[in-house]
């Protein structure tokens, strides 16, 4: 490993979530969701706030998030029995940012522009979200037996470069539903989903430097995960690349179109708090498309036919672009998409490093995790899903699963 490599925590479910599926369903998680302190003065915070449970639907009604690992029988509840400890000063803190961002919501619904600033407010609940719903997964699933307090929304909010694309579905009635919670590699790395909101669809992703090569930031030229050693469980970011330029289109994976796409490029810190690279802060590339210095955000960067566009003024209103809705994906096609861009991100997130049968394992695992998110995607692309009885998809990969047996138990 290079001497000057920046670390950066890996997501430590990978070590104790995937492989360790316990039977046990008694859940005693005590500390804040948010903050990871004990939850003094507990209070209770719902996963996904009461605003927007009574937009969608009748709050308390039925649904189906999670699958049973071991039968692959479907885990239902009411949305609004999903609720995590919280401690009062963060329960008052994510209430504002919940305060923030209903009216953004609301007018997304109404097809009326938001401006750069409320985009970094969404994106900001967005991340909020998608990290209390994998937290719930892994609840739901109980596939830990104790909720490591390591793992919390704070340390996880704007944290990492991300992404938003918003497709309508003019003519849908009213509904919340969360998309791609349910994968594997979304318990392994819960980098990718969607929500769906009355007649829209947030698309939404966020990992270590997914964006910045696009958005002529600074990123590391290898990413290398640590499966055994010393290391075992960390990320390094190793060499320098930074091109000062703006890829067209700015991500590197073929997205469906939407009304908006945005992302925004986000500068890590590492050990020493200072920011990853050489470069750091004061680099003026930096400098000029950032919009917080001090935390390492840069602006939006928009993604148009033509071409990408950079936000500098943080008042600018981001217009609906028309999106033929021949050519824009129906939902079953959003949703599969998002299958597949878990599987690019999962590919995106490093090069194992071990020993060699350490590293084939990592590799089937990897392997298995991407054919059953293919095979989620191709079911609900040709609307082959239920969430009656059983689902053959987390059964299959249960069995692959035992199939592939750990170095580790086969070497003694
Ligand atoms: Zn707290």
């Amino acid at each position: 490993m290079a001497k000057d490599a920046g670390f950066a925590e890996q997501n430590p479910e990978s070590r104790q979530g995937l492989y360790r599926m316990s039977k046990q369903r008694s859940f005693k998680r005590r500390q804040c969701v948010f903050c990871g302190q004990p939850a003094t003065n507990k209070n209770r915070e719902h996963v996904l706030p009461k605003w927007l449970l009574e937009l969608t639907g009748d709050p308390s009604r039925v649904v189906t998030m999670a699958i049973n690992p071991e039968s692959g029988e479907p885990i239902k509840f009411a949305w609004s029995a999903l609720v995590m400890p919280a401690c009062k000063a963060c329960n008052s803190e994510y209430g504002a940012l919940e305060e923030t961002v209903k009216p953004i919501v609301l007018a997304l619904l109404d097809r009326r522009p938001i401006t750069s600033r409320q985009a970094f407010a969404l994106l900001d609940w967005l991340d909020k979200v998608r990290v209390c719903l994998w937290l719930s997964q892994i609840i739901l699933q109980s596939t830990m037996e104790t909720i490591d307090p390591h793992l919390h929304v704070g340390n996880r909010i704007g944290k990492k470069d991300r992404l938003l694309y918003l497709y309508t579905i003019d003519g849908s009635g009213k509904g919340l539903n969360g998309f791609g919670i349910d994968s594997l590699i979304f318990q392994h790395h819960p980098s990718s989903f969607a929500l769906r909101v009355n007649d829209i669809i947030l698309f939404n992703a966020s990992s270590d430097y997914a964006f910045s090569r696009g958005c002529g930031f600074w990123h590391p030229e290898r990413v290398e995960r640590y499966i055994d050693g010393e290391f075992a469980g960390l990320v390094g970011f190793l060499g320098d690349a930074m091109t000062r330029k703006i890829a067209h289109p700015v991500v590197d994976y073929p997205l469906l179109k939407a009304a908006l796409r945005i992302v925004q490029p986000i500068a890590q810190r590492g050990g020493g708090g200072e920011f990853l690279g050489p470069l750091r802060q004061n680099e003026s590339y930096h400098l000029n498309h950032m919009s917080n210095p001090s935390r390492g955000a840069g602006i939006i960067f928009r993604q148009l036919d033509d071409r990408v566009l950079p936000i500098y003024d943080p008042d600018a209103r981001l217009e609906f672009e028309s999106v033929d809705p021949v050519t824009n994906g129906n939902v079953g096609e959003i949703v599969a998409q998002v299958y597949r861009f878990q599987v690019h991100l999962l590919q995106k997130a490093g090069e194992p490093v071990g020993i060699e049968a350490a590293i084939a394992h990592a590799e089937s695992m990897s392997n298995i995790m991407a054919m059953t998110n293919e095979m989620r995607a191709m079911l609900v692309e040709t609307g082959r899903t239920s969430d009656q009885g059983p689902d053959y998809v987390a059964r299959a990969f249960r069995d692959a699963m035992a199939a592939a047996k750990r170095p580790s138990e086969t070497s003694g």
